[in-house]
């Protein structure tokens, strides 16, 4: 089935006051995301997620123009069930023939940053529409799940330390098991950061799951200085300790505690992830699939972790399309037990589709429905859909 249209919407949403958190990203009164739509021929649609920001905060303007200005040319006309070549086409652009011909890549010079995103976009759409083409949801066209339900964690823990465990209890309260807080420069100093995650594990008991993530600001020395501090506390992980771009720092850390360390969300694609690996910088992969290369590149990090034996937590902060994304990615993998789930104000997972997300008891269930499972509300799409000049 040919492909006819290719489109991008960057949709920005206010966050109500009262929904609205402050973390490393400073304070979030807007929701970002870029809906990629691939039409067929005979009007079929599949949805993405291409990202500007881990955060839920970014301009997506650029992502719109790589989508409709460099990529939609070379997709139109061309045979949508053919994921895996579409995916080498845009990523090596004019050499692709070479690419597929010698069976190594050709990159074009945007093989990282925001043609990547665009591309993620691109793929997952693509997966929607292949899942719907055949009536399954897109974890069976990747071999089926491994199990019939998985725990999700509760992300989010903005609170100061008077109101941390009181914060995350209420996550508890919910039927989570597993529970995220936010810790790094948003706290000022190292100190105030172990103190609110002493707070936390004092309020919630040993039998939760606590999660810390730094987004990526602290120095080696900073979090060193956190693992020492919180390293009787029982982390389950420390995320992103320090900037991606500092592999070899992130495997000092490492090196440095017992406690487990995770990144992957600000990679971009599968080279990226295996170099994390190289220098034993990583105990958990978290591919975002509206960053790393779309489903077809956030599978090939799963098959990356299952090899290596590191545990698969898909980043699935973000829209409905991306939390769906990684939600399949996950189920198909046997390295991934644990699910993220956004406890912040977060309209473009409850308010851009009509089917209602939710973790029962803290659980989520297998994928069911044909593609990621999801019926995109279009008003909500005409009322925060930006104007781009
Ligand atoms: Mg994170």
């Amino acid at each position: 089935m040919k492909i006819s249209n290719v489109e991008a919407y960057w949709l920005r949403c206010p966050i109500p006051k009262e929904k609205q958190h402050a973390s490393d990203y400073g304070l979030l009164t807007d929701f970002d995301m870029t809906l990629v739509v691939v039409t067929l021929e005979n009007g079929l649609q599949g949805f993405g997620e291409a990202k500007a920001a881990v955060g839920s905060s970014g301009v997506c303007a650029s992502i719109v123009s790589c989508v409709e200005n460099e990529l939609k040319p070379a997709l139109i006309g061309k045979d949508a069930s053919q994921i895996n070549k579409l995916w080498e086409h845009v990523y090596n652009g004019t050499r692709d023939h070479y690419a597929l011909k010698r069976g190594r890549k050709f990159p074009i010079l945007g093989r990282r940053g925001l043609t990547i995103s665009a591309l993620s976009g691109i793929d997952t759409a693509l997966w929607d529409l292949k899942g719907k083409m055949l009536e399954v949801p897109v974890v069976a066209l990747l071999g089926g799940a491994c199990r019939d339900q998985m725990p999700a964690y509760a992300s989010g823990g903005w609170a100061d330390v008077d109101r941390i465990g009181e914060q995350l209890q209420g996550y508890v309260a919910k039927g989570f098991t597993g529970v995220k807080m936010r810790v790094g420069v948003m706290d000022e100093t190292v100190e105030k950061s172990v103190a609110r995650v002493k707070a936390a594990r004092e309020a919630l008991g040993n039998d939760i799951k606590l999660m810390a993530d730094a987004h990526g600001t602290y120095s080696v020395p900073e979090a060193r200085q956190f693992c020492r501090g919180v390293e009787d506390c029982n982390l389950y992980w420390f995320e992103e300790p320090l900037s991606p771009d500092n592999k070899q720092g992130t495997a000092e850390v490492r090196a440095a505690t017992s406690i487990p360390i995770a990144a992957g969300e600000s990679e971009y694609t599968s080279f990226d992830v295996r170099d994390l690996i190289a220098v034993r910088a990583i105990d958990v992969v978290q591919p975002d699939a509206a960053i790393i290369g779309g489903i077809s590149e956030a599978v090939r990090v799963s098959h990356l972790a299952s090899v290596y034996q590191l545990e698969l937590a898909p980043h699935c902060w973000g829209s409905a399309f991306s939390f769906m994304a990684g939600v399949n990615v996950a189920f198909a993998s046997q390295a991934a037990t644990i699910i993220e789930f956004s406890l912040g104000g977060n309209p473009m997972m409850y308010e851009l589709v009509q089917e209602k997300i939710e973790a029962k008891e803290g659980m989520i269930a297998a994928p069911q429905r044909p593609g990621l499972g999801l019926t995109l509300n279009w008003d909500f799409v005409k009322e925060y859909a930006q104007k781009i000049s």
